[in-house]
This record gives C-alpha cells, sequence and structure tokens, in this order.
C-alpha cells in the first residue's frame, strides 16, 4: 500500500527518543516535509527501521548522535541511519547480514538480542525490490542504507 515513508521515520524516530531518554541520544532528521508515498507494507518496513534504529541505539554510547537522513533520486528513495557508536571491523561488516551473527559475542550476549534483526530486515527489504547495505569504521560509527523503489510521481493509491 502507499505509505508516506517520513511520516513513518518520524514515528519511529519519535518513540526512539522517548524510550531511550536516559541514554541522551541526539536524534537528527533530515527527511523531506513534503509527503513521500512508497509503496510498502508499512508493517514489515516499520520492523525493518525499528532494528536499525534501534542498533544504532544499542552501539552508541550515551550522548552519541543518531541521523536519519531520506535522499529521494530519480527511481529510488535512500534512507540511512547513521551512529557514532562502536563501529564494525570492515571482514565483519559482509557478515552482519547473516542469521544469527553478532561481532562481539560476549558485548552481544550482554546487550541482548539473537542476531536476526539485519537477516529479516535483508529478507523484507528485498522483497520490497529494495537494497540494504552496511557502511561501517570500527570504533567511528556506523550507516546503514537501505534504497527502495520509489517514483516521484506517484500519490497515494495512484501510480503510474
Ligand atoms: P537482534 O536484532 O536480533 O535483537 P542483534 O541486534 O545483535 O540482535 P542484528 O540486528 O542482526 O542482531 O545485528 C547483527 C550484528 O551486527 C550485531 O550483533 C552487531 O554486532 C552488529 N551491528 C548491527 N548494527 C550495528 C551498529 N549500528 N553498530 C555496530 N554494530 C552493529
Ligand atoms: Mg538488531
Amino acid at each position: 500500500e502507499m505509505t508516506d515513508l517520513g511520516e513513518l521515520l518520524h514515528q519511529i524516530s519519535e518513540r526512539f527518543e522517548m524510550i531511550t531518554k536516559d541514554k541522551n541520544i541526539g536524534f537528527n532528521k533530515d527527511i523531506p516535509m513534503h509527503p513521500l508515498y512508497v509503496d510498502m507494507d508499512k508493517d514489515k518496513m516499520t520492523q525493518v527501521f525499528d532494528n536499525i534504529v534501534s542498533n544504532a541505539v544499542k552501539y552508541s554510547p550515551d550522548g552519541g548522535q543518531i541521523t536519519i537522513q531520506v535522499i529521494t533520486r530519480a527511481k529510488a528513495i535512500d534512507i540511512e541511519v547513521t551512529d557514532e557508536g562502536v563501529g564494525i571491523p570492515k571482514d565483519s561488516q559482509p557478515k552482519v547480514f547473516d542469521r544469527f551473527y553478532r561481532v562481539d559475542k560476549a558485548r552481544a550476549r550482554n546487550l541482548g538480542g539473537t542476531g536476526l534483526g539485519l537477516a529479516i530486515a535483508k529478507e523484507l527489504v528485498e522483497s520490497h525490490d529494495g537494497y540494504i547495505s552496511i557502511d561501517s569504521e570500527w570504533q567511528k560509527g556506523t550507516t546503514v542504507s537501505v534504497t527502495l523503489p520509489y517514483s516521484v510521481h506517484e500519490k497515494a493509491g495512484v501510480s503510474e
């Protein structure tokens, strides 16, 4: 169904701002103000961005900044979530989309979770004919990018 992606991202960001108050994370949003109608399953895409943003929070230090940026292109829309957290070593980056893979097993155990989040996110994004990728620098931070098919001219319920 046609869903306003900007509104969805604002809702997710606001929810995480509330539940992570203690960590003093700063949420920066670079999201167009006008509606961005994207053909998607809203619940599934919510699950995708919930996982990406929860990872960004989980692997950020107190007071870290998280940026959610939307870039519209001719036929696609990019959503980038960037954090200033622990980062991921280069050789581990391709593996984070594998089921149950976690970079640091001891730390992962303390932080909870199963290591399935990104594997599920990849499956859901690909089922929307999109891509997901990760770019990270160890000890500096991480950017997760999701690209979805998009047409600027699409309006709610009407696509050309
Ligand atoms: P779950 O999502 O099931 O709760 P998880 O968060 O550990 O568990 P994934 O979301 O699949 O699992 O992420 C896999 C691994 O990738 C994580 O355990 C972590 O090591 C690494 N990772 C993911 N996102 C980040 C990030 N933003 N910064 C640093 N490491 C990350
Ligand atoms: Mg996760």
